[in-house]
């Protein structure tokens, strides 16, 4: 019978008077990287320190291949972490510190030397063994890190924000290793974040966070491409969210949705009037502002008084020019009701 790998049932969590987790629940399949996707402070440390046994659950359930382990200590449970804040210890060389877990295991000498040279060649740091963490950079320390929490083989891994503190253009790259890794390994992995472009390349699955709560979970495709709140539409893509009334009765809107979000790719611009065949919904209004962003230009657009954003290919066609009027037009599809 297939189980998911990961249950966690109705977590909560209190500090004294204060609930920090409001029952929190979610499945992982074996083998997939999942993210807790949300804004700082919204309790997402919290449950994973729950996970770890680092915190102790008010209520609730976690069990793991098949086992309950909310009592367990952090070491029955046979869980890796990696932390934002590299954590190495710093007294000790890269090659130490990736040795620690398995010399508190015991592990046979030459077992243990084999398996941190292949864990530093997996990570990309054969040439480092012998260094110290304070002569390593931030990427590579937290990549030291990655190897120290996998040496054990660990049934799950945790990544708690592990590249916020690692500049763009590394951490990009990082992103894919450790994917690239995670894969290779098959290791199920939890990785939080509250950078919604690491969740969407990094993801099997997201579970988007608002205060204790799991507002939306999806594949990164479901969260970008229909966000159901107005929370998710705002932290999601870059949407437009409008009242729903600003359609009049243009559009069907289900009843209890106030709100409508629209993609700015899916406003489409042009300077001459569309011909209105697509049985969508066509607005007139005047170019405010554009700014690049990276392939595509977006324009502010007002539309008698409420600000579009829309967005066109930045290919050789001319910019629209700031107090242009201009015309829009929207399918009806890509309007997407809000709850
Ligand atoms: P995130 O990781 O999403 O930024 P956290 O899980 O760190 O959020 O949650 C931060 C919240 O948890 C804050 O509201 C903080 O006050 C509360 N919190 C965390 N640890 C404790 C503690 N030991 N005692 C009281 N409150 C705590
Ligand atoms: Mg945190």
């Amino acid at each position: 019978m297939s189980y998911p790998y990961i249950e966690i049932i109705n977590i909560h969590k209190s500090y004294g008077s204060f609930e920090a987790l409001k029952g929190v629940s979610l499945e992982i399949e074996r083998g997939s990287l999942v993210t807790l996707l949300g804004p700082s402070g919204c309790e997402k440390s919290t449950l994973l320190r729950c996970l770890a046994g680092l915190e102790t659950v008010t209520e609730g359930q976690i069990v793991l291949d098949a086992q309950d382990v909310t009592g367990f200590s952090p070491r029955e449970r046979n869980i890796g972490m990696v932390f934002q804040q590299y954590s190495l210890f710093p007294t000790m060389t890269v090659e130490k510190n990736v040795a620690f877990g398995l010399e508190v295991a015991h592990v046979p000498k030459k077992r243990i030397r084999e398996q941190v040279a292949e864990m530093l060649e997996i990570v990309g740091l054969g040439d480092f063994a012998r260094r110290y963490p304070a002569q390593l950079s931030g990427g590579q320390q937290q990549r030291a890190a990655l190897a120290r929490a996998l040496v054990t083989n660990p049934k799950v891994l945790l990544l708690d924000e592990p590249l916020s503190a690692i500049d763009a253009q590394l951490r990009k790259s990082l992103q894919s290793e450790i994917r690239r890794i995670q894969k290779e390994r098959g290791i199920t992995t939890i990785f939080v974040t509250h950078d919604q472009e690491e969740a969407m390349v990094m993801s099997d699955r997201i579970y988007l966070f608002n205060v204790g709560r799991i507002e939306q979970f999806g594949t990164p495709v479901e969260m970008y491409t229909h966000p159901t709140t107005k929370f998710a539409a705002s932290f999601i893509g870059s949407y437009n969210i409008l009242d729903a009334s600003f359609f009049s009765d243009r559009i069907a809107v289900p009843s209890g949705c106030t709100s409508v979000a629209i993609r700015p790719e899916a406003v489409h611009i042009s300077s001459v009037p569309f011909d209105h065949t697509q049985g969508g919904v066509y607005l007139e209004g005047v170019i405010r502002d554009s700014i690049p962003h990276g392939d595509v230009v977006r324009y502010s657009i007002d539309v008698g008084g409420t600000e579009l954003k829309g967005e066109i290919l930045f290919d050789n066609q001319a910019l629209l020019e700031n107090g242009q009027a201009v015309n829009l037009s929207i399918s009806a599809r890509d309007i997407l009701p809000l709850h």
